[in-house]
C-alpha cells in the first residue's frame, strides 16, 4: 500500500528507525497506524445516543470482524453446516472452517449480518456528511471518533486502518471498498472548506492506496487513472512537507511503473523524470535529510535505466554516474544501519550498471 497513513503523521516507510513492528498487538508493522488517541480530550469519546448501542465502552466489533482478515466483514458470508461467518474472499479460500474445522459444504451470503455492518458504518465510521451543513455541532464533530474496543480513531483514520487489514489479507474489494468510503467523505468535505493542505494530502494518499488496490487486483488502467488522481492532489500541497512529496514522487514512479511494464517506455520516462524532478527540489529544501537523497538517486537510476531501453546509451551513463557521485558524497552517521545498507546496495547496483553496459 501507498506509504503514509493520510490521517496520522507516520514516519516514512523506509525510516526504519521511527519503525516499531509488533510493538502493539495488531500494529500495521509498517508503522502505517495511529496510535491509540489518549482518552485527554471531551471529543475522545461519543457519548452513547445510538439506538443499537454502538456508541457505549463497552460495544466491540468482534462480532462485525472477520477472524481471518481482522477487518470489519465484507460480503458476508455463512459457512455451512457450522454457521460461522467471515467475507466471502476470506473464507473462499479454505476448505475447512478456520474457527471449528469442520468441512465447509457450502458458504451462503448473510445479508441480514452484513446489513447490521454496512449500518454500523454508515452511521459511525463516516465522516460526518453535508447534510449537517446547517448544525454548526455536528460539523465540530467530524472528527469524532471510532470506539473500537479499547482504542479509539478518527472516523477516516479507521476505515484505512479497516482497509489496510483487508489489504493484507489480500481481500482486495473490501479494501477497495472502504477506502472508496473514505475518498468520498473527504471529497465532500473538499467540495465543503475547499481545497486545504489536509484534505489534499489525505486524499491523494487514499487515492494512492486505491491504486495499489486495482494494481494488487491485476487493473493496471484503474490503478493508472487513480494514481494520476493521487498526483492530482498531492501536487496542490505546498511541497515543504516530506511525507506528501514523498508519496507524491512514490505514485509519480507506480505510475512510470505500470507504463514500464506496459512496454510505453517514452511515457515511463516521463513519469520517472517527474519523480526525479519533485525528489530533487525536496532536497534542495531539506538537503541534510540522507533518505531523500536516496530517492533522488534512485530516482536517476530509473530514468538512467530507461534511457538505456531507449537507446540513449550517453544519457544513460550520465545518470548512473551522477546517482553515484550522490551516494558517494552521502555520509551516514553510525546508528543510520539500515539506510547505510541500502545506500551499499543501491551503490553496487549503479556500479554494475556501468560495468555491464548493453551490446551494442
Ligand atoms: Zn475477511
Ligand atoms: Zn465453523
Amino acid at each position: 500500500m501507498t506509504p503514509v497513513c493520510p490521517f496520522a503523521k507516520a514516519g516514512r516507510p523506509d525510516d526504519a528507525s521511527v519503525k516499531k513492528p509488533g510493538e502493539i498487538q495488531g500494529k500495521c508493522p509498517a508503522g502505517y497506524e495511529s496510535k491509540p488517541k489518549q482518552e485527554s480530550g471531551e471529543s475522545a469519546r461519543i457519548s452513547p445516543k445510538c439506538p443499537f448501542g454502538y456508541d457505549s465502552d463497552t460495544f466491540k466489533l468482534g462480532p462485525f470482524s472477520c477472524m481471518i482478515c481482522q477487518a470489519l466483514l465484507f460480503d458476508c458470508s455463512k459457512c455451512m453446516p457450522c454457521s460461522h461467518v467471515y467475507c466471502k474472499a476470506c473464507i473462499s479460500r479454505f476448505k475447512d472452517c478456520p474457527l471449528c474445522g469442520a468441512d465447509i459444504e457450502k458458504i451462503e451470503p448473510d445479508t441480514n449480518l452484513q446489513n447490521v455492518v454496512d449500518r454500523f458504518i454508515e452511521g459511525h465510521a463516516r465522516i460526518k456528511r453535508s447534510q449537517v451543513n446547517e448544525d454548526k455541532e455536528e460539523v465540530v464533530g467530524q472528527k469524532k471518533t471510532v470506539i473500537y474496543e479499547d482504542v479509539s480513531l478518527e472516523r477516516g483514520t479507521f476505515l484505512v486502518q479497516q482497509s489496510m487489514r483487508a489489504f493484507r489479507a489480500n481481500n482486495i474489494e473490501s479494501a477497495k471498498s472502504r477506502l472508496s468510503l473514505c475518498a468520498d467523505d473527504i471529497r465532500e468535505q473538499l467540495e465543503r472548506i475547499g481545497n486545504t493542505a489536509e484534505l489534499c494530502s489525505q486524499l491523494g494518499a487514499v487515492l494512492g492506496m486505491l491504486g495499489d488496490c486495482c494494481r494488487a487486483a491485476g487493473d493496471a488502467a484503474s490503478a493508472i487513472t487513480y494514481f494520476d488522481e493521487s498526483v492530482d492532489f498531492l501536487s496542490k500541497v505546498p511541497k515543504e512537507d516530506l511525507e506528501v512529496t514523498h508519496t507524491l514522487s512514490v505514485s509519480l514512479n507506480k505510475i512510470g511503473d505500470l507504463k514500464y511494464y506496459d512496454g510505453d517506455l517514452q511515457a515511463a520516462r516521463s513519469y520517472y523524470f517527474q519523480a526525479l524532478e519533485v525528489r530533487r527540489n525536496a532536497i534542495k529544501h531539506h538537503s541534510s535529510v540522507p533518505s531523500q537523497i536516496l530517492d533522488v538517486a534512485i530516482s536517476l537510476a530509473k530514468v538512467a535505466d530507461v534511457d538505456r531501453n531507449l537507446g540513449n546509451e550517453g544519457a544513460a551513463v550520465g545518470g548512473f554516474q551522477e546517482a553515484i557521485n550522490l551516494l558517494e558524497s552521502l555520509t551516514l552517521s553510525s546508528e543510520e544501519t539500515a539506510l547505510e545498507q541500502r545506500r551499499l546496495s543501491v551503490l553496487e547496483f549503479l556500479n554494475n550498471q556501468l560495468v555491464n553496459k548493453p551490446p551494442e
